[in-house]
């Protein structure tokens, strides 16, 4: 730090002949930059990107891009050169100040940039502007990798309906969470398998594919079973082996009759906690959570359904003639036991019915124009 400069009120330099205050080297500041350079830093680079994601290789390891590849060259130049950089022998120290990188920077080949540099020799700045060439060359990251290849994933989401195939409402619906995940949860997706029944999503850790897998549960009511199959283990001991998230969607439409906990319900739709339900003994509605609706999955339900004319529906009572029966039979019901379940409850019409003890539901109309 404390070099010993003579200092003289005016010296000149030897080699620009000028006047200066101070020298370095024996020079003037500008004719040391000339001659010495404020510091040294190698004149290639390498720059390796992924050509998939746009990751770059920092020291062997992959790092994820800026906003720009011209951005992220700057940032990957700046380091680069930072510690790269070599003062020469009159400077005290110096730094990168600023690096411009040529903004057509289109893919694989050379590159010139500008650094500019800065250095202190006492109390002088001095400063210089090097040029490097760049050499920017295409990669895949292990990441990019994996997905192209499949390989290293742990675990695999199974999304199926509960009848069997996907439809292509709930396929929207599965890809509308997809698409709506967190950028960290997509990452981890390394690919979107199309089956026959339905879609595998492979997913490059367990803990992410179980929050998944939890996020499909909760927004479309489906249940989830895991499997777990070992496929050995590594030299430390740890487990390698694949996880199975068998997620089901239950293929129900509004007016459809399901079992829970042994009683029929009705399920009318979807709430934003869980399932809308009618609870066909009492009448009443409910919200179920996925495992309620769940719960009787396997039952044997028989309901009794009808076909049914609507002649009158006041405010005492409805009456209907049983179309199923050749319209030959009358049924009437205060009209506290029947529940309408659709839009349009017109006479004339006819709707698709459930009795259940004193009670009826309407759940559709079936009426046939023309
Ligand atoms: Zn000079
Ligand atoms: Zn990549």
């Amino acid at each position: 730090m404390a070099r010993r400069r003579i200092k003289l009120k005016a010296r000149i330099c030897p080699r620009c002949g000028r006047e200066v205050e101070e020298t370095i080297g024996g020079l003037c500041p500008e004719c040391y930059v000339d001659v010495y350079r404020v510091a040294s830093i190698p004149g290639r680079a390498e720059f390796i990107y992924c050509k998939y994601c746009g990751s770059y290789k920092v020291q062997g390891s992959w790092t994820q891009p800026l906003g720009s590849i011209e951005e992220t060259l700057n940032t990957y130049l700046f380091t680069y050169y930072t510690k790269r950089l070599r003062p020469t022998t009159h400077i005290d120290e110096a730094w990168i100040e600023d690096i411009i990188v040529p903004g057509n920077i289109t893919g694989p080949g050379t590159y010139r940039v500008r650094v500019s540099i800065k250095g202190r020799s006492g109390d002088l700045i001095l400063k210089e502007d090097a040029t490097a060439i760049v050499k920017v060359s295409l990669g895949v990251c292990p990441t990019c990798t994996n997905r192209i290849t499949k390989r290293g994933y742990e675990a695999v989401i199974q999304v199926r309906g509960s009848k069997g195939r996907l439809t292509s409402n709930m396929r929207s619906r599965v890809d509308e969470i997809l698409l709506g995940l967190d950028e960290r949860m997509k990452e981890s997706i390394i690919s979107l398998e199309e089956q026959k029944e339905g879609i595998d999503i492979l997913v490059q850790d367990a803990a992410t594919a179980r929050l998944i897998a939890a996020k499909l549960k909760t927004s479309l009511m489906a249940r989830v079973t895991e499997t777990y199959k070992l496929a050995g283990r590594r030299s430390d001991g740890r487990r390698i082996g694949k996880l199975t998230l068998a997620v089901r969607i239950p293929d129900l439409n509004p007016g459809d009759v399901l079992s829970i906990r042994g009683t029929p319900h009705i399920y009318l739709g979807q709430a934003r906690s869980g399932a809308l339900v009618v609870d066909m003994e009492s009448g009443e509605e409910r919200v179920v959570s996925s495992d309620e609706l769940w719960s009787g999955v396997g039952d044997h339900i028989v309901v009794d359904e009808r076909r049914l004319l609507l002649i009158s529906s006041t405010r005492d009572s409805v009456v209907f003639l049983d179309a199923d029966r050749g319209y030959r039979s009358v049924l009437e019901y205060p009209s506290s036991l029947v529940k309408v379940l659709v839009g349009d409850f017109k006479e004339g019409r006819e709707f698709k019915a459930y009795i259940h003890g004193s009670r009826v539901y309407v759940v559709k109309e079936v009426t046939e124009y023309g």
